[in-house]
């Protein structure tokens, strides 16, 4: 029987690799982002189905689930990213409910809306959140995402204890610095600030994280992959970043202050 999986945020970086993967692996793939364009775009490519969704909206997150066929077997949270860098006594509220709108509520709106689905599966299913380095670290200037990814976190481990007994997986992959749109969003479209972040260093692509989502989904249903900790080999920590290239500075990651 074919399986169900469901990706959010699929319309570019992670998510959107996700969903390749995915279909290349056989899944029927729904796949949701606000920017209906893309999705169309990738689901030409792929086959997959698209769906308008943003997930910080209670109703249209209830509308793409009811596109969703009875069963799903694999959801993958994905929708969010970062707004801004700037220290707390500057804090941007907008931004702030924004990051927490789409990496916390958003995913437990998705969660609570696709139970019923997962549920059904005869043969299990699985949640994976995709959380970030953000949800075990701090790092100046960063405390409305990493806040937002520790909550993401703390709510990754109640599931766990909540479903005890259910045969629903949950994971969370962590990964650190992918390079995808993510820093062009984090810096409100400032294409030259968001290249800085992975300038002299290599950085993480999409299907790297796409690969850790899907290896974590295929092992065998009793083996529960709970976290994957994924990141460059030019990252030690968030703000330890290694760059090649003039004196072999090590730079913190956003604002670009030699340590
Ligand atoms: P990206 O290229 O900016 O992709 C983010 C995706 O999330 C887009 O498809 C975007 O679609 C979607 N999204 C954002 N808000 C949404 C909302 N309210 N409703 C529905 N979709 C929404 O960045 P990415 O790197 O692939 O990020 C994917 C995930 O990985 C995020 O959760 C991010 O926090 C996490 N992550 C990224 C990195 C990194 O360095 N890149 C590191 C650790 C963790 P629309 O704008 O079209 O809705």
């Amino acid at each position: 029987m074919t399986k169900v999986c469901v990706v959010t945020g699929a319309s570019s970086g992670i998510g959107e690799e996700t969903v390749r993967q995915f279909c290349l692996q056989g899944f029927r793939v729904f796949m949701g982002a606000r920017r209906l364009d893309r999705i169309r775009k990738l689901a030409e490519e792929t086959g997959a189905t698209g769906l308008p969704l943003d997930v910080s909206d209670t109703s249209s997150v209830r509308s793409f689930v009811r596109e969703l066929p009875d069963t799903v077997h694999v959801l993958v949270n994905n929708a969010g990213g970062a707004q801004g860098l700037e220290p707390v006594t500057e804090m941007a509220e907008e931004d702030w409910l924004s990051m927490y709108q789409s990496n916390v509520l958003g995913t437990a709106r998705m969660i609570r809306e696709v139970f019923p689905r997962l549920s059904r599966s005869q043969e299990g299913s699985h949640v994976v959140n995709v959380g970030s380095i953000a949800a075990i670290e701090t790092y100046l200037g960063g405390a409305g995402y990493t806040g937002a990814k520790h909550a993401l976190r703390a709510l990754t481990d109640t599931l766990r204890l909540e479903w005890m007994g259910l045969p629903i997986r949950v994971t969370e992959v962590d990964p650190g610095l992918v390079e995808t749109e993510f820093s062009i969003v984090r810096f409100s479209g400032d294409t030259r600030r968001a290249a800085k972040v992975y300038e002299g260093m290599e950085p993480l692509v999409a299907k790297d994280v796409a690969d850790a989502i899907v290896w974590s989904v295929t092992r065998p249903p009793h083996v529960n992959i709970d976290q994957l900790v994924i990141r460059p080999r030019d990252q030690a920590r968030a703000d330890k970043v290694h760059r090649r290239g003039e004196n072999r500075r090590i730079q913190d990651e956003g604002s670009g202050k030699v340590l």
